[in-house]
């Protein structure tokens, strides 16, 4: 593909810097030249992309995706769907993320064994379009959790959107598995969850025994382990395993804040907010009301959740956006509405906000040195934007205030090219 130079935009370069007037030579699949100032950059061979003092920042990074869920009203409603068409949903929703601007995605758990692995394998083979993915296991989990769908009277496994094992041998063999298949991270649910009656958010689950081996296994292997950890247990419990990708920690106490700042350079926490928020304040999509909400303890586990967030950003620890989107209530596609929660409940300057969902989610993707930032020889995974996300972080929100995005150097959305205009007064 042809050399693309984006001239006269806003660069917002995710390193802390304020935004510059700017060009940016891209050249294959990487920055190459940074200019300051307008034409700044010689224009012959490339082709010209005036971007008339639009914002050019570095493409998102959803911290907690689950591609295969589907817009379900419920956990077992996410299974229920057959397969073959579960592929081609799957390979649905991968375009939508990168149509909305998430250059990148961390796979949280798919709920067929392979489903996650194929559609990576698929986008980077380029046979269908979408984010750069890390794939993630099922969710493993233990009888009785999140993620165990089964009836008494119907004792299929198929039921469950988790895998299902008890004891440290069934673990293992699990975790092979899904090594063997090729995912990039295991997912295991060591807490429960206020969705399912009898295992609610402050309960952990799964022993000691099971989650080491689960560990043990994966990191000999390379392979890095996320765990669903919502109860204050399951966050230490994650720490003294290894487990280096926490998401949500609503519950974290003194104790687990300490343990997760001891472990900052290593580990990464995503609350996944759109759950708990949704549900308390938007739940009437799906029949849930406020006082139902209330009762699933959600009110309770929001403000842990701000609170927990908000001392962990203090003590440096990573926190990213996004999370759980796929439900009815938070369906596949609004996931920069975690943006704007980021400000809205944990403080977060809107600067702060765009580098946690860039520069650190290129360091979540494990590409820290080359991902999340635009900077010259970094990768031109790219958003031109047409507004200033530091006024208004909402504008992410709206596909069409996207002009451009590019991932790997070449457009997902191509611009229109026209002459320049002034987009801003000043
Ligand atoms: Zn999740």
């Amino acid at each position: 593909m042809a050399n693309v130079l984006f001239t006269n935009v806003r660069i917002l370069d995710a390193t802390g810097a304020q935004p510059y007037t700017g060009d940016v030579l891209i050249q294959g699949n990487r920055i190459s030249r940074i200019g300051r100032g307008t034409r700044s950059l010689p224009m012959s061979g490339v082709t010209v992309i005036d971007g008339a003092g639009a914002t050019l920042m570095p493409g998102m990074v959803e911290a907690h995706t689950h591609l295969a869920w589907t817009n379900s009203k419920t956990l077992d409603g996410i299974q229920k769907m057959p397969t073959e068409e579960h592929v081609l949903w799957t390979a649905q929703m991968a375009k939508l993320y990168l149509d909305h601007g998430w250059t990148s995605c961390v796979g949280a758990a798919t709920p067929k064994p392979r489903l996650d692995v194929v559609i990576r394998n698929a986008i980077n083979a380029g046979q269908i379009p979408g984010p750069r993915y890390l794939a993630a296991s099922q969710e493993i989990t233990v009888t009785g959790s999140l993620g165990d769908d089964m009836l008494p009277h119907l004792p299929f496994p198929e039921m469950s959107f988790g895998a299902v094992v008890d004891g440290p041998q069934a673990m293992l063999k699990v975790v092979r598995m899904y090594l063997k298949y090729g995912v990039d991270q295991i997912k295991l649910n060591l807490s429960g969850d206020n969705l399912v009656p009898g295992a609610d958010a402050r309960t952990t689950w799964m022993s000691d025994e099971e989650v080491a081996i689960a560990c043990r296994e994966a990191k000999v292997r390379g392979k890095r382990v996320a765990s669903h950890a919502r109860s204050s247990e399951s966050v230490k419990q994650s720490l003294r395993h290894g487990v280096e990708v926490i998401y949500h920690a609503s519950f974290a106490d003194e104790e687990a804040l300490d343990m997760l700042e001891a472990n900052k350079d290593k580990v990464f926490v995503a609350p996944g907010l759109s759950v708990i928020i949704r549900l308390l304040h938007e739940g009437e999509v799906v029949g849930i009301d406020n006082r139902t909400a209330k009762n699933m303890g959600y009110e309770i586990e929001l403000e842990a959740a701000v609170t927990s967030m908000r001392a962990m950003l203090k003590r440096g620890i990573r926190v990213l956006p996004g999370g759980d989107y796929g439900f009815a209530w938070a369906p596949h596609g609004e996931n920069a509405k975690d943006l704007e929660y980021f400000v809205k409940y944990l403080g977060l300057t809107p600067m702060e906000t765009l580098i946690s969902a860039t520069r650190w989610g290129g360091q979540m993707m494990m590409r820290g040195k080359e991902l999340g930032e635009i900077r010259e020889g970094w990768l031109a995974d790219l958003l031109l934007v047409d507004g200033d996300p530091l006024a208004n972080i909402g504008i992410l929100q709206d596909r069409a205030k996207l002009l451009a995005i590019m991932k790997d150097g070449e457009f997902a959305k191509a611009p229109e090219i026209r002459s320049a205009r002034t987009r801003f007064a000043a």
